[in-house]
């Protein structure tokens, strides 16, 4: 189970989090939607460690976690600036962080197998990232992350650097892998259908605060706001 209570966060005389507080169940898939500069990716920084909050409460599986550093926090990571590893192949992108974790060599060898087998890739283990297709190299990020089995699973816009065709098979994929694996994962995206398309739940941000939350069928047909309403109902 993850929290937040009552978080804020400024930067300078600017605030970015606005007493956020919100609950995920466990093996949720949940959508934080909101135009560019609403703070979702603040909210992510926060959650992973990135960042610190200046005040309020987050809680990963009960336990608040405001002073444990991003590297035992048990989080897994799709940023988008945050690419694979350019001169390591495939296999050594995904055993990453389980040598960091000091995991014994066999295990790395059957886990970084088990997760290429999950992303159906095994044949690019010896390959190199810019040997692969956009949407090859976000399914390779996927794996890195989820390798070392994190609680929770973090994304921030992991398909805006792909073509639209390949971003729409990427979120039915993504969908489907985070079903199969059970993990409570985080999705940050501007857009719209992409978050009702996926996600069990939606958290609408606006200027820092939450305007709505609910699943994507009650935000589409109830919005509880003049600005859910307007933001849904455009299309990107
Ligand atoms: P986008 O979709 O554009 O990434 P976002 O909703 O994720 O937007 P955030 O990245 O959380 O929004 O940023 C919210 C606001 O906080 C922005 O106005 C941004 O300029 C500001 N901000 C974020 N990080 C910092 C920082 N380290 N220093 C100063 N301002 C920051």
């Amino acid at each position: 189970y993850v929290e937040l209570k009552g978080v804020n966060k400024s930067f300078g005389s600017f605030q970015a989090s606005k007493d956020i507080s919100f609950g995920i169940e466990k093996g949720k898939l949940i959508g934080l939607l909101g135009p560019s500069g609403s703070g979702k990716t603040t909210i992510l920084r926060m959650l992973a460690g990135l960042e610190t909050a200046d005040s309020g409460d987050i809680i990963i599986d009960g336990k608040v976690v405001n002073d444990v550093p991003a590297s035992k926090r048990g989080i897994g990571f799709v940023f988008q600036n945050y690419a694979l590893f350019r001169y390591l192949t495939v296999y050594e992108n995904i055993a990453f962080g389980l040598k960091v974790q000091k995991w014994p060599k066999d295990k790395i060898r059957a886990r970084v197998e088990e997760m290429l087998r999950l992303i159906g890739l095994e044949d690019t283990a010896k390959r190199y990232p810019n040997q692969l297709s956009g949407g090859q190299r976000q399914r390779i990020a996927f794996a890195r992350a989820l390798a070392p089995q994190p609680q929770l699973l973090l994304l921030d816009e992991p398909f805006a650097a792909v073509d639209a065709k390949v971003r729409q098979e990427l979120r039915s994929w993504l969908r489907e892998m985070i079903s199969a694996v059970g993990v409570t994962s985080i999705f940050v995206t501007h857009d719209q259908d992409e978050a009702i398309e996926v996600a069990d739940e939606i958290i609408i941000t606006n200027q820092g605060h939450i305007e709505q939350i609910g699943t994507p069928k009650d935000i589409y047909r109830q919005p509880d706001t003049p600005f859910v309403a307007q933001f849904i109902g455009q299309s990107s």
